[in-house]
């Protein structure tokens, strides 16, 4: 899921078929991830075989959706559309509740008020037909 093209959005994910669950899950609203049935753990990105253990006895669950504020960064110059267009922003790293770390955005959100620990809840955006970006808000409901 690293992997990005540019469009006339901008970049956008290469949506293969190792992410294609993920993409089809954001669409329908739901954030999905990779459970190890043999370990126990959880994993993300998603990938066919666990990190921790390698077994490839895993599969699909959905997230609920809330998490809070490992790190984040300001990004405060790109040249690029759609970025240049909606500088300042926020990049973070959100810790789910699930135990899985992931990147994204924090959006509805000012600079000024994320922090560190802050909780937050995922929100989708529909960007093209095919793709919808998960990204996170504060929370508007307590996170677990
Ligand atoms: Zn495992």
């Amino acid at each position: 899921m690293s992997a990005h093209k540019a469009t006339a959005w901008g970049y956008l994910p290469v949506i293969d078929a190792e992410s294609a669950p993920f993409w089809a899950g954001a669409q329908r609203h739901k954030f999905l991830f990779r459970h190890c049935n043999h370990c126990g753990r959880n994993h993300f990105y998603p990938r066919h075989a666990c990190p921790a253990c390698w077994s490839d006895n895993c599969e699909w669950r959905a997230a609920a959706g809330t998490g809070r504020v490992f790190s984040y960064t300001v990004i405060h110059q790109n040249d690029n559309l759609p970025f240049r267009d909606v500088l300042p922003y926020i990049v973070a790293l959100i810790d789910l509740s699930e135990g899985i770390r992931v990147t994204t955005n924090i959006v509805e959100c000012t600079p000024e008020t994320v922090h560190v620990g802050m909780p937050v809840e995922v929100v989708y955006e529909a960007i093209t037909d095919t793709v919808t970006l998960p990204q996170f808000r504060p929370a508007l409901r307590a996170a677990s």
